[in-house]
């Protein structure tokens, strides 16, 4: 079942999303050459928690760390480690924040040092189709159109798309329904409504889609090795239109 949310359960994910979008920032501000991904990830959990809120993502389905820290060809899921980040990688930071009663869930991908351009480039299209379809959001807007959206400006840029996994609705569950795919048929799939809070998020790929799950059950990378980007906000549909709720 889809959540509608009134318009106070709204004013309350925007505490969410902005210590979650604050929790981004803050390791964006932080990320460097030599440090490790679980300092980064202290990073994240101690701005989380003296904002008042709870990491989403700890102990989530058992995850062990505050937020999901993956590097090159891992997609999503990384778990923070004792990795070295290097000049020249590429870094998703999958973040989310729980406070009265609502999640927040957001990611970025950010470039380290000297980053091939070629990676420059499929980082900025991903976030490009995030925005894109962001400009999409409004009631009555069909969720395989947006979906449709964001593969074809990802397809043509050369890259491709993740399709095990999508965004999904946010609220007082981290996922909820529905799932908002990143590839779909244009004029199919449920229609926006007012009330309605999903997360958009891009996950995309320089070489081909398929992605393999590595034995710590977690970490998803590519299975030939290429670089991945991953973009996500937490976005509120209105009469208006949308309104991104993980945005600083
Ligand atoms: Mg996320
Ligand atoms: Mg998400």
């Amino acid at each position: 079942m889809v959540v509608i949310k009134s318009n106070s359960e709204i004013e309350k994910m925007r505490r969410a999303g902005a210590i979650t979008a604050g929790a981004l920032k803050a390791a964006e501000e932080a990320i460097r050459p030599g440090m490790t991904t679980l300092e980064l990830d202290g990073v994240i959990r101690r701005f989380i928690t003296s904002h008042g809120a709870r990491p989403s993502f700890l102990g989530y389905g058992g995850f062990p760390a505050s937020a999901c820290i993956s590097v090159n060809d891992e997609v999503i899921h990384g778990i923070p480690s004792g990795r070295k980040i290097l000049d020249g990688d590429i870094v998703s930071v999958d973040v989310g924040a729980y406070i009265d009663g609502y999640h927040g869930d957001s990611a970025k991908t950010f470039a380290v040092g000297n980053v091939d351009k070629k990676v420059l480039d499929l980082m900025k299209s991903t976030e490009e189709s995030l925005y894109l379809a962001i400009d999409m959001v409004r009631p009555g807007t069909r969720l395989g159109d947006i979906g449709a959206a964001i593969a074809r400006h990802n397809e043509q840029n050369g890259y491709s798309v993740v399709r095990q996994y999508v965004g999904h609705g946010v609220g007082k569950d981290l996922h909820e329904e529905p799932e908002v795919p990143n590839y779909g048929k244009e004029g199919h799939g449920l229609r926006l409504q007012a009330g309605m809070v999903i997360a958009i998020e891009p996950m995309i790929n320089m070489g081909t889609a398929a992605i393999k799950v590595m034995p710590d059950k977690w970490t998803v990378k590519t299975r030939d090795g290429s670089p991945s980007a991953h973009f996500e906000h937490t976005v509120a549909v209105t009469a208006e239109g949308a309104v991104i709720l993980t945005r600083i």
